[in-house]
């Protein structure tokens, strides 16, 4: 007995598939245990195989199984397993085809050199020693938008990568529907931020016990610890072999509370949504997350809408007192929660809070889009970034390490992936607001630490597609309508309204 085209295409695209995972095994060794001296030979591995994961994928018999399978199942739904599959592999071998195997191995190369030189440069404040492997990067970038090829803007090609089909036009006309409300809000918060005390979280907090109260939290969320870890890393990160193997890392500061607490909340988030892929997609193209802005969403979700919601700490604040009684045993709900949701111009996009977050997000939009259209020159980098956030937040970062360096992504050559952190943000209001108008019980049920209503939602609505549908088509289907920052400002405006008296 023979397999059918579609059994043979699943078989062949797995192989592509596991070497891509076996690469994501080497990075997140790389930044999580790898000492130092083991940089120029991991470059070079994760070179070599991820130039053999690609040749495995963009060969011409991908090409000649996805005909004979798109034949086989004509006919079959949009939504089956098979139409799904067809069309995802597809769109991505359409894209592969175009990228030279030699092209991806250079690119690996120079990023996994360049994530080395960012922490260097990042730990010296020295922008100037990251430059040259930085714009080395961006030039590499800049080919590849050229390979994919574009319709209007070279970053078309890049921010498709990330959310697909969707355009730098959108992304700024979705921006510049809320971008001066936000700002509004953002004024409206700073004339009244003495109201708001954070000195709570400003404390000498024990790194261990910060530790365990949030592996507490992540694991009452669902985070399945039997198929997944927690570590240490310099950028918190998520990154999967399979769904039974999802790793997340945290960074600890032992004088603030925030970040590792909120961090490990945001990339448990991410973890769950692939814990929920389904075990049928497992080794193809249609296991895992869809979109970045998608992913975003539920790591948005469990770490804002969820995390820093007063109904969650109504449940949290009387554990965490326990890990630290001295610290905070005589604080109450209220305060807390004000002191968590302080909005403060913060240089660091990742420890900002929800208000100002989109802003941070805004100003690396423009700046990448003026860098791939060559307004702006990888060496006037620092000054251009001091001289926006000057004008978005009224302040300038007195370093380069609090400034231009503080993200991994273009040492890692990520450039079109900002922006879907924002639209996360705006999908995770968008989705919970549908959640919950289907199951209306559910903040009271965060406020007693009941979270499964909330995650077999996301399970229904959103994991358990993997990624066979688009974020736009998703985001229809789920909500009835596409992205929008409506629902995104209204949360906004309403909570930082109440916590600031507005
Ligand atoms: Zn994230």
């Amino acid at each position: 007995m023979s397999d059918s085209k579609y059994q043979q295409l699943v078989a062949h695209l797995s192989e592509a598939h596991h070497l891509e995972r076996a690469v994501a095994i080497l990075q997140w060794d790389q930044q999580v245990k790898m000492p130092t001296g083991g940089a120029p030979q991991r470059a070079a591995q994760l070179a070599v195989l991820s130039r053999i994961a690609h040749e495995a994928f963009a060969q011409d018999k991908t090409a000649r199984l996805l005909e004979d399978t798109e034949r086989e199942i004509d006919g079959m739904d949009y939504d089956s397993d098979e139409a799904s599959m067809v069309r995802v592999a597809k769109e991505e071998y359409r894209l592969a085809s175009k990228l030279p195997a030699e092209f991806v191995a250079e690119l690996t190369r120079a990023t996994s050199l360049g994530r080395g030189a960012w922490i260097e440069a990042r730990a010296t404040n020295t922008f100037r020693t990251f430059e040259p492997q930085l714009q080395h990067i961006i030039d590499l970038t800049l080919q590849r938008a050229e390979y994919l090829g574009y319709d209007e803007h070279p970053y078309d090609a890049l921010i498709d990568e990330y959310e697909r089909g969707i355009t730098t036009a959108q992304v700024t006309e979705i921006f510049g529907a809320h971008k001066p409300a936000l700002v509004e809000l953002i004024a409206a918060v700073q004339e009244n931020s003495d109201t708001v005390d954070d000195s709570l979280v400003h404390q000498q907090f024990d790194i261990e016990k910060q530790k365990q109260f949030a592996l507490d939290v992540i694991k009452a969320y669902g985070f399945d610890f039997e198929r997944g870890r927690q570590d240490v890393s310099v950028h918190p990160f998520c990154t999967h072999f399979s769904r039974g193997d999802v790793r997340i890392t945290t960074r600890f500061h032992d004088d603030f509370l925030n970040p590792a607490l909120f961090g490990m909340m945001h990339e448990a988030g991410h973890g769950m949504y692939e814990q929920g892929s389904p075990e049928r997609f497992e080794g193809t193209h249609l296991s895992g997350g869809t979109s970045l802005g998608v992913h975003e969403s539920q790591s948005r979700l469990w770490e804002n809408v969820v995390g820093r919601s007063k109904g969650f700490w109504i449940w949290a604040l009387p554990k965490l007192q326990a890990y630290f009684p001295d610290e905070l045993g005589s604080a109450d709900v209220d305060s807390f929660y004000k002191a968590i949701n302080k909005v403060g111009k913060s240089f660091i996009r990742v420890e900002s809070d929800e208000s100002t977050y989109n802003l941070h997000i805004m100003l690396r939009f423009e700046l990448e889009t003026d860098m791939v259209s060559g307004k702006v020159k990888v060496r006037d980098l620092p000054e251009e970034w001091n001289d926006r956030f000057e004008s978005f937040f009224g302040i300038t970062p007195p370093t380069d390490t609090l400034g231009v360096l503080q993200d991994i992504h273009w040492s890692m050559g990520l450039v079109g992936y900002f922006a879907t952190y924002a639209l996360g943000n705006l999908l995770s209001v968008q989705y919970y607001n549908k959640a919950v108008q289907q199951h209306p019980g559910i903040p009271d049920e965060i406020a007693s630490g009941k979270f499964d209503t909330l995650r077999n939602w996301m399970q229904d609505n959103i994991y358990q597609h993997g990624r066979k549908f688009t974020s736009d088509e998703l985001t229809r289907r789920v909500t009835g309508e596409s992205i929008q920052s409506r629902d995104y400002m209204q949360y906004l405006q309403t909570k930082f309204g109440e916590i600031y008296g507005l």
